[in-house]
């Protein structure tokens, strides 16, 4: 059972190298650009209701529509927000408060010298060393 575990967690050490890295950073970087496509989509339809409302003459007909899509573009916007945080982590970065991207064992910041919260751990971190899998065993 033990070593059933042992496995996986061994497989899971072993696909967090560069190689996966950079094939997860082209996969974040896909969705990122997709979700940008949608907001841009809805902005689109934002404009299209408010210039149909405005030549029936009623211009605020429009809100209600505008505000739903207004929210749908937010909830696509957090998405990105995540999706950004997880692609820093994943090069080994975290942003500053104050906007600087700085490297993720960085203790105080080198622009604002705002203090990071030393508890903040990465799930899966990636491993500096390179790893090698002896098949011969
Ligand atoms: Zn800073």
């Amino acid at each position: 059972m033990n070593s059933f575990f042992d496995k996986i967690k061994q497989g899971a050490n072993i696909v967090s190298d560069k190689a996966q890295v950079t094939i997860e950073l082209t996969k974040i970087s896909t969705q990122i650009s997709s979700k940008n496509k949608e907001v841009d989509k809805l902005l689109l339809q934002i404009g299209s209701e408010a210039h149909q409302a405005f030549r029936a003459n009623n211009l605020l007909s429009a809100e209600p529509r505008i505000e739903e899509i207004s929210k749908q573009i937010a909830v696509i916007q957090r998405d990105i927000d995540i999706l950004e945080v997880k692609a820093k982590e994943l090069k080994n970065e975290k942003e500053c408060v104050c906007g600087k991207i700085v490297a993720l064992d960085t203790r105080f910041c080198p622009v604002c010298g705002n203090k990071f919260d030393p508890q903040v751990t990465v799930v899966d971190a990636i491993p500096s060393g390179t790893q090698t899998v002896d098949l011969d065993k």
